[in-house]
């Protein structure tokens, strides 16, 4: 087989790390690396020179620790690896100690009340799980050396670390009921593979739209003709500038060691999707990061924009990112059906406990995915609603149904579905069998949630979903521990228990429809409709208890990510309000004023000349304007208004900023096409 050659060649690798350093040290770092071990500080120094030296061979003359504070990003600020030695002369150094840790003045970065500004130290430590590598840019390159980023007290100042707790918290978990299978110990490997949605649009027009080059997203425009409906965008042939777009990113990514696998275009016009094939969650994230900073660059190389943001175009599909999620032990997948009685048990225990998870804790998992970008997305009529719910398939939803009712199966065999005794009835794998509406779908192996932003850091949402993956494990591992007799029988009767008891959170049928939230309520499951009351569960007693009881977040840090959470979305509302406003006044009206005026001139000039024709069209659409005009002088004040509000109101502010941007739009169809002073939806979405 081929291999390729530059893969991963921009990344420490277990190559390099050979190449570059010696047996002993190479191995205890790799053993580490693997087995998400405690690295033997006696090795650091060593660590750090080879890893110097390999940076440097790879044309890197700084380093930087890059970690992901609470901004949703990542962040980084470059040391050089310079040493003075004597009247104007240097060498390169680096030592174990700048490679462990560092100091960053972090003052700035969002940490919601974690840490006084007095107290402005940020501390950064390496975390080997996740390879260093470099990162290129025109003159150089830089060594990226992945960090967790803490308060001199150690509270978490970004999202690794609580990921990394979590993670923890689902291996030891796992390992415990895997003890009941009478399993070998091995490693838990939790997967994520993260497919990221985005838009491609000309940069030519990205710079004339105040609105994205601000927020990300358009608040005015009407929609084209045209857009998604003849779903002809979809997988459809990629256009040459864009294949080089994708080729481009690619090769990047294979640099990096990040394994993108899959391209298409998705849904919407101008909307694309890349896929890597899914790796351990810790190293998913960072390469997911790394993602969304290689899209946005390489668009800007050719001349294009890549737009992150959960809805850039109104009436079009939005971007998500699906986190599909499993669990492997020892390499096995524990979410993919066994063909023998134990492995069934095992599949249908994991699974029982994630619905029982999901059930009890949809308000903190519907949670991370607030922001006032994904506000548009979830339940607005579009992929998926904003109530987390579990689709299962026909035939695992039946196989649920038959353990429930402890009888016979109702599937095809008539079999009695009796655990770790009978093998379950075949179940598809093929993607046939799909829920797109649904939120929280299996998909054969593993689930898939679809809910996440396409901006957002998925570290928040695996974070949470393995939190409450793990109490869940805990909680059947001591209700297991709590029964006497026979294991299967057990088993049995507690997945039967737990599938009576949370089976309001599965659902098959269709997401989007008007029906739902009804039944949905019906059933008691929560239904957070925008970013203010999403992020409360927050604030709930009983889930800072969980997630401190797990080691995951503590009291205040759950504290601070609420407060973090409400100041971005204040901030966020507040910019996309203003600069409506000041598209609105400053280059809207005084086009409209213009169109308007001409008109007056023309129809004065026509009535005066005794024109017969043409008067009374010109009439009719200075009546128009005319309305339009004063119109949008109405809901610009209103508008203004609420965002003069003492306190921050954001029912005020999204209502008048949609009210405005109607006005907006139908201006656009009464304004000489040429004067429009801005790009159009059908440029924007059509013409690159
Ligand atoms: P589909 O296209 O039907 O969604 P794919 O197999 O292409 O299914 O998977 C989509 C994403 O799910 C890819 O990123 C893939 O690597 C990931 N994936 C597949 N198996 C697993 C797994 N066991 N754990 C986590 N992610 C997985
Ligand atoms: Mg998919």
């Amino acid at each position: 087989m081929e291999t390729i050659k530059h893969y991963g060649e921009d990344v420490f690798s277990e190559k390099a790390i050979r190449k570059y350093l010696k047996k002993p040290v190479a191995d205890k770092l790799i053993a580490t690396m693997k087995e998400y071990k405690a690295l033997d500080p006696s090795i650091a120094e060593d660590v750090a020179q080879g890893m110097k030296n390999w940076a440097v061979d790879m044309g890197a003359t700084h380093f930087t620790h890059w970690f992901q504070p609470l901004t949703g990003g990542t962040a980084e600020k470059h040391d050089s690896f310079l040493e003075p030695t004597g009247i104007a002369s240097a060498v390169l150094d680096f030592s174990g100690k700048n490679l462990i840790g560092g100091e960053a003045d972090a003052s700035s970065f969002p940490t919601g009340g974690l840490r006084s500004t007095f107290e402005a130290r940020g501390y950064t430590a390496w975390d080997p799980t996740s390879p260093a590598f470099i990162k290129r840019h025109e003159n150089g390159a830089t060594l990226c050396i992945p960090t967790v980023f803490c308060s001199y007290k150690g509270a978490a100042l970004d999202t690794k670390t609580p990921l990394l707790r979590s993670i923890q918290a689902v291996t030891k978990a796992t390992e415990r009921l895997m003890k009941k299978f009478d399993q070998k110990k091995a490693h838990t490997s939790i997967t994520l593979g993260a497919e990221q949605e985005y838009f491609l649009i000309d940069r030519e027009y990205y710079l004339r739209r105040p609105d994205l080059l601000q927020t990300g997203r358009t608040v005015f425009g009407a929609a084209p003709a045209k857009h998604q409906q003849l779903d002809d965008h979809y997988y459809g042939s990629i256009r040459p500038r864009i294949l080089k777009f994708m080729t481009e990113v690619e090769h990047r990514l294979w640099k990096l060691g990040i394994p993108a696998k899959t391209r298409h275009n998705e849904v919407a016009p101008a909307q694309f999707e890349l896929a890597p094939m899914f790796e351990e969650i810790n190293l998913a994230v960072d390469h997911n990061m790394l993602i969304m900073e290689v899209l946005r660059q390489t668009a800007e190389n050719l001349g294009l924009v890549c737009l992150l943001h959960e809805k850039p175009f109104d009436g079009v599909n939005g971007s998500g990112k699906h986190c599909n999620w499993s669990l492997a032990y020892g390499g096995k997948n524990l979410l993919s059906p066994g063909d023998n009685p134990r492995d069934n048990a095992m599949f249908l225990t994991f699974l029982s406990a994630i619905i029982r998870a999901v059930d009890l804790h949809a308000d903190m998992l519907r949670t991370t995915t607030a922001g006032a970008g994904n506000d548009h997305r979830l339940g607005a009529n579009e992929a998926p609603p904003a109530i987390i719910s579990i689709f299962l398939g026909d035939e695992l939803t039946e196989v649920m149904a038959s353990i429930e009712a402890g009888t016979k199966s109702r599937s095809r065999s008539k079999r009695k579905m009796r655990l770790g005794v009978d093998s379950l009835p075949p179940l598809p794998r093929d993607t046939t069998d799909r829920n797109r509406t649904s939120p929280f779908a299996f998909t054969g192996n593993k689930f898939e949630f679809r809910a996440p932003g396409a901006s957002q850091n998925c570290a928040q949402s695996m974070m949470v979903l393995n939190t409450i993956v793990a109490e869940s494990i805990d909680a059947v591992c001591d209700k297991l521990d709590a029964m006497k007799g026979d294991f299967n029988s057990n088993l049995q009767a507690l997945l039967q228990r737990l599938i009576r008891k949370h089976k309001r959170v599965l659902f098959s049928g269709d997401g989007y429809s008007s029906d739902w939230p009804a039944e949905a309520a019906r059933r008691n499951l929560p239904n957070f409709k925008d970013t203010p009351s999403a992020v409360l569960p927050l604030k709930d007693k009983a889930n800072r208890e969980l997630f401190a009881k797990y080691g995951v977040l503590s009291e205040t840090e759950m504290e601070s990510r609420y407060e973090i959470a409400c100041e971005d979305y204040e901030r966020r509302i507040r910019i996309e309000g203003e600069i409506a406003l000041e598209m609105a006044r400053g280059m809207i009206r005084p086009v409209v004023a213009d169109e308007f005026s001409r008109l007056a001139t023309a129809i004065g000039q026509a009535t005066k000349d005794g024109l017969k024709m043409g008067v009374t069209g010109l009439k009719a659409l200075s009546l128009k304007l005319g309305a339009g005009l004063d119109d949008l002088h109405v809901k610009c004040e209103r508008l203004e208004k609420a965002l003069s509000q003492k306190g921050f109101r954001h029912e005020g502010i999204l209502r008048t900023m949609t009210d405005l941007r109607k006005t907006v739009d139908k201006l656009e169809h009464l304004v000489d096409d040429s004067r429009w002073p801005m790009p159009k939806y059908r440029e924007m979405l059509f013409i690159y």
